[in-house]
């Protein structure tokens, strides 16, 4: 069933405490951690606690889930005082996606470039 948790899927073991994570905020529908390889002195993921697949899935499966994710994120960058900042979905491999579990990176505290690489 759609946001069912996944045995396999390394973002529903950080949402259920048993891989460890650096969490920042979490929400009844959202967790948002430090990223294990940040790329900007601010690098934090903010997830859905159900599963799923990527951005598109998730906002064609539970809009307003999809919602609260962008809704952390802006909580994120204010908790951090961020007055620029970026937020990016990959979506798909071909776009740099590794984790198949829905997720916006927060990025942010440096300069940065357009178009991204
Ligand atoms: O968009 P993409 O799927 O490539 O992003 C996955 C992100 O998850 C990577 O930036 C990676 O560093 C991060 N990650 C993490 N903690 C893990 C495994 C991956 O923060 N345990």
């Amino acid at each position: 069933m759609a946001g069912e948790p996944q045995d396999d899927c390394l973002f529903c073991k950080i949402v259920g405490g048993h891989v460890p994570a650096t969490i920042v905020r979490e929400t009844d529908t959202t967790v948002a951690f430090r990223d294990i390889n940040p790329q900007a002195p601010t690098h934090v993921l903010v997830i859905p606690k159900a599963h799923y697949p990527d951005a598109a899935a998730l906002a064609a499966g539970d809009p307003t889930l999809a919602a609260d994710v962008l809704r952390e994120a802006q909580s994120v960058a204010d908790e951090d005082k961020l007055e620029s900042y970026r937020i990016v979905f990959n979506t798909g491999p071909g776009a740099g996606q590794t984790v198949f579990h829905a997720h916006a990176h927060i990025l942010g505290g440096r300069g940065m470039q357009w178009p991204p690489g």
